[in-house]
C-alpha cells in the first residue's frame, strides 16, 4: 500500500501526524498515513516553483509526449488503481475499472492534443507602426485540491489541463481517500522532471491551508464544497491569487407528462443512484409535472427498492457504501428531518444499511420548494420528488437554488426541451439523460457551485494567462 507522498521527485513519508485511512464497506482500517509537516509542503511548492521555469519552456509536442506516457500507465496499471480506488470510497470494483479508469486515461489523452492546438492569437496591426500579438502561457504553481467522491479522476481534470499548459503542480488528495493518488503519482514520478507534480498527504487544516497560502502559489484549483471554495475566496482575498472551483449540486430533473415515463425512472433508478449519490452532478431533485406524477412516483419506488447494494467485489452489486461513519450520519440526519414533516413520504429506503456505511437507496415523495431536501445537497443516495404544473412553474422551482451545475429535461418536444434549456440556470443541461460526461465537453457550474471548467478546450484554458506583445516596427 502506497503511503508516501511525492516531493520533488522523490517519495517521502510524512513528518506530521499519522491518520487512519478506511474501507468503507466495513468500517475496517486499511492504512495508516502520515501528514505532511510544514517544511514538507513548503518544500514541495518551491520545488513545483523551481521546476517552473524548465517545464513552461517545454513544448506543447513535449508535454503532449508525456500526459501520453500518463494515459498509457494508467491502463496498465488499471486494475490495480480501481482496485485501491474501489476499497478507499467502497464503490463496485466495476464501476471503478470500467467507468472511471477509460474516463482518466482519455482525460490525458485529449488534454495531449488540447497542448498541441492551444495558441494565442497570430500578429495583427491595431496602432500604426505597431504589431500586437497574444500569448497564452501558463500560470505557474498550482495548487490542486481534490475531494474523496471520485478521488483519482478529479485529480486527473485538475492535472492533465495544468501540465499541458506548462503549469507545474502540488496537489492535496482527500484526505479520507488518498491511496489512488498517492499510488498513481508514484506510478508516473519517472515520466516528468523532478517538481513538476507534487502530491502531498493531509487533512484541509494542517496541509491544505499551508498549501494554497504559500507565496510561490498563483491559481488555486479546487473541486470541494461552497464553504471549503469560501475558505479559497478568502485567500484569493489577501492574495489575490486566481481560483477555479468546482463545488457543489443540486441537480433538478424536469420530467413532463409527455416523457417516456420508463426511461425517466431507470435514468433517475441509475443517474440518481451512481456512486452512492455522491455526486456533485446525481439526479437528485426530480420535479414531475402533475398527470404523470402518482405514476413516476410509484414506479420510481419500485424501481430503487431493488438497486443492489452491497461490497465491492460482491456480485452484480449496483451501489456500495457512504465514503465515511460521519457522512452516513450526516444523510441519516438529513432523512430523520424529513420524517418530521407531514406532507412529505419515504417511499423506499429511509435507513442505514448493515455492516459498513450504508444507507439504503432513498425515494421521497411530496417534497416543496421550501423544504431542506430540495434546498440542501445531500451527497448521499437520496432523491426527491416534487410536482410541478406547467412549463414556467417548472423552470421557476429548478433555477429556485443556490447551486448551478448539471439539470436535465425529459421530454420528447424539442422545442419545449430548447426553451427550457436556455433558461435553466445551470452549467449543464441533458435533454433525455443525465449525468452524461465527455472530455471535448466543459464541466462546471454558475451561481454556488463556483466557476471554471473542468475538461475541454475551455479547461485548458482556465489554467493560462494571456499575455499581450507589442512590437514598434
Ligand atoms: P470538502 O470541501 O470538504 O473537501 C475538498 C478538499 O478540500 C479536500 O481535499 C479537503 O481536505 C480540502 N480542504 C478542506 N478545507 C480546506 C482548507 N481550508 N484549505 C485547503 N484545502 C481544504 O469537500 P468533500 O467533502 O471532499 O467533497 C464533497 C463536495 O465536493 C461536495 O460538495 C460536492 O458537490 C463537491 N464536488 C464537486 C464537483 C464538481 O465538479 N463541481 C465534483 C465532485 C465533488
Amino acid at each position: 500500500m502506497q503511503t508516501q507522498m511525492l516531493i520533488n521527485g522523490r517519495l517521502e513519508t510524512g513528518t506530521g501526524e499519522s491518520l487512519a485511512v478506511y474501507d468503507p464497506a466495513t468500517g475496517a482500517e486499511i492504512a495508516r498515513i502520515a501528514e505532511a509537516g510544514p517544511e514538507q509542503v513548503a518544500r514541495a511548492v518551491r520545488a513545483a516553483e523551481a521546476a517552473f521555469a524548465g517545464w513552461a519552456r517545454t513544448t506543447p509536442k513535449d508535454r503532449a509526449a508525456v500526459l501520453l506516457q500518463i494515459a498509457d500507465r494508467v491502463e496498465a496499471h488499471a486494475e490495480e488503481l480501481a482496485r485501491l480506488e474501489s476499497r478507499n470510497c467502497g464503490k463496485p470494483f466495476p464501476a471503478a475499472l470500467n467507468d472511471e479508469i477509460p474516463a482518466i486515461a482519455d482525460v490525458f489523452r485529449f488534454f495531449a492534443g488540447a497542448a498541441r492546438t492551444l495558441n494565442g492569437s497570430a500578429a495583427a496591426e491595431y496602432l500604426p507602426g505597431h504589431t500586437s500579438m497574444i500569448r497564452r502561457d501558463p500560470v505557474g504553481v498550482i495548487a490542486s485540491i481534490a475531494p474523496w467522491n471520485y478521488p483519482l479522476m478529479m485529480a486527473a481534470w485538475k492535472m492533465a489541463p495544468a501540465l499541458a499548459a506548462g503549469n507545474c503542480l502540488v496537489l492535496k488528495p482527500s484526505e479520507i481517500t488518498p491511496l489512488t493518488a498517492l499510488r498513481f503519482f508514484e506510478l508516473i514520478a519517472d515520466l516528468l522532471p523532478a517538481g513538476v507534480v507534487n502530491v502531498l498527504f493531509g487533512r484541509g487544516g494542517t496541509v491544505g491551508e499551508p498549501l494554497v497560502n504559500a507565496d510561490p502559489v498563483r491559481m488555486i484549483s479546487l473541486t470541494g464544497s461552497v464553504a471549503t471554495g469560501k475558505k479559497m475566496l478568502d485567500v484569493a482575498a489577501r492574495t489575490l491569487k486566481r481560483t477555479h472551483l468546482e463545488l457543489g449540486g443540486k441537480a433538478p430533473v424536469i420530467i413532463f407528462d409527455d416523457a417516456d415515463i420508463q426511461a425517466a425512472v431507470e435514468g433517475i433508478r441509475t443517474f440518481g443512484y451512481y456512486n452512492a449519490g455522491q455526486d456533485c452532478t446525481a439526479a437528485c431533485r426530480v420535479y414531475v409535472q402533475d398527470k404523470a406524477y402518482e405514476k413516476f412516483v410509484a414506479e420510481l419506488t419500485a424501481a430503487v427498492s431493488t438497486i443492489k447494494t452491497g461490497t465491492q467485489d460482491e456480485d452484480g452489486v449496483e451501489m456500495g457504501p457512504l465514503v465515511s461513519q460521519a457522512h452516513q450520519q450526516r444523510v441519516a440526519e438529513f432523512i430523520e428531518r424529513v420524517r418530521g414533516v407531514g406532507h412529505m413520504e419515504i417511499t423506499t429506503g429511509g435507513a442505514v444499511g448493515e455492516g459498513g456505511y450504508f444507507y439504503r437507496p432513498t425515494v421521497v415523495a411530496g417534497a416543496t420548494q421550501s423544504d431542506e431536501i430540495v434546498r440542501k445537497e445531500v451527497f448521499g443516495p437520496v432523491v426527491s420528488v416534487s410536482r410541478f404544473s406547467d412549463v414556467d412553474q417548472a423552470i421557476a422551482f429548478a433555477n429556485d437554488s443556490d447551486y448551478g451545475l448539471a439539470s436535465s429535461v425529459w421530454t420528447p418536444d424539442i422545442g419545449k426541451a430548447m426553451r427550457v434549456s436556455a433558461e435553466l440556470q445551470y452549467g449543464c443541461t441533458w435533454v433525455n439523460t443525465h449525468f452524461m460526461l465527455c472530455s471535448e465537453m466543459p464541466h462546471g457550474g454558475v451561481k454556488q457551485s463556483g466557476y471554471g471548467k473542468d475538461m475541454s478546450m475551455y479547461g485548458l484554458e482556465d489554467y493560462t494567462t494571456i499575455r499581450h506583445i507589442m512590437i514598434k516596427h
